[in-house]
């Protein structure tokens, strides 16, 4: 199979601003091919929120434009490097993290997401390479990466909805099952989106009698679609801590709005050693915590999954039917793509698919 010189992908070509994005196509010369990578052709790649806040610097200012971003990604290998153990034709996809340094204790203990000294996002993350000094990511026609971090996906999953599950789903799998995610257990899952949706499955199929939390009413129909025994409007704030006061083992918060009631509802539904574990964080930080943090109650955060989580991930997937709730999008169309998402149009996920994607039934 023959791999070009260069690859072309949609790029923001300065910093942009919300609902006025406009990507264009552009090509660049990926860095040197060595023997640990794989070179992918894309079927499809998500549109996670990440790829918004490079584009718009919204997390930080940075120069590294022209920026093709995307990491969630599925393509077939089309080329393989002799250290890697992936075959040429084989379907794979790389989520949000590249590399890491496979050195230190993290690495060593299977955590290459918590990697200490080198961990490489799959786009905007630096290569070493003179000509292409910085990753690019999966809105575009190839990717190239380590062998070690592009996981095979599945026979039974389509490439469009598995997408999404390697970074939105192993994001909220990995935290879940960490902390004890199971039959007899009571979890929350705090807000119902791109994220939310998939945790509220994973609680679901990891055997958890699952709650989804809301700010309003909206979302009461697909929580239980979704395989949510219970509705939470966090806004009743009485009638919630009536209910469901000190019940809860897991409260997964996938929302990043500013004014979470953490102090008032959040923390005191969880029972003694519960854990509320943040995977979003909003751009004003948490609320200031107060008392309600002493009844022995834990705040933790957690980030995306490691190549092994991620395995583990879509073979429950596949097992237990979890699927990712998508709309695909033709790769040109990006622009529109993205300006929908930030629209909050998306129900949801938006997957961007090249013309070499072919939908399974
Ligand atoms: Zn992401
Ligand atoms: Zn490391």
């Amino acid at each position: 199979m023959s791999v070009p010189a260069k690859f072309t992908g949609q790029a923001a070509l300065a910093k942009q601003t919300a609902n006025a994005f406009d990507l264009k196509e552009h090509a660049y010369t990926p860095r040197a091919f060595t023997e640990n990578d794989v070179v992918i052709e894309v079927e499809a790649c998500g549109i996670c929120g990440t790829d918004i806040h490079y584009i718009t610097c919204g997390w930080r200012e940075h120069d590294q434009f022209p920026a093709i971003v995307g990491h969630e990604i599925v393509g077939r290998v089309v080329r393989a490097g002799k250290n890697t153990t992936h075959k040429l034709g084989a379907r794979v996809g790389f989520g949000a993290q590249c590399s890491s340094c496979r050195e230190c204790d993290n690495c060593n203990a299977g955590m290459e997401n918590y990697c200490t000294r080198a961990y490489v996002g799959t786009y905007q993350g630096p290569t070493g390479d003179k000509v292409q000094p910085y990753t690019q990511g999966g809105y575009a026609d190839y990717y190239q990466g380590p062998g070690h971090f592009a996981i095979p996906i599945p026979d039974g999953l389509d490439s469009a909805v598995a997408a999404p599950l390697l970074c939105a789903g192993v994001t909220v799998y990995a935290p879940l099952k960490r902390y004890g995610a199971a039959k007899g257990k009571k979890v929350g899952v705090i807000g119902i989106g791109g994220l939310g949706h998939l945790g509220v499955q994973f609680a679901a199929a990891l055997g958890a009698d699952t709650y989804a939390i809301s700010s309003s009413d909206r979302k009461k129909g697909d929580a239980e679609k979704l395989g949510a025994v219970g509705y939470i409007n966090a806004s009743d704030t009485e009638a919630v801590l009536k209910e469901h006061k000190g019940s809860f083992d897991i409260i997964l918060c996938t929302s990043d709005q500013n004014d979470m009631p953490l102090n008032e509802v959040y923390l005191p539904l969880l029972k003694t050693f519960g854990n509320f574990i943040s995977v979003g964080v909003p751009d004003n930080g948490l609320p200031h915590i107060g008392g309600a943090l002493l009844p022995g109650k834990s705040i933790t955060g957690s980030l995306i999954g490691s190549p092994s989580e991620l395995e583990a991930m879509f073979k429950l997937a596949l097992e237990k039917d979890v699927r990712t709730w998508i709309e695909t999008r033709p790769m040109k169309e990006a622009t529109q793509a993205v300006n929908d998402m930030t629209a909050g149009k998306a129900r949801y996920r938006y997957v961007l698919v090249n013309d070499n994607y072919v939908k399974k039934e």
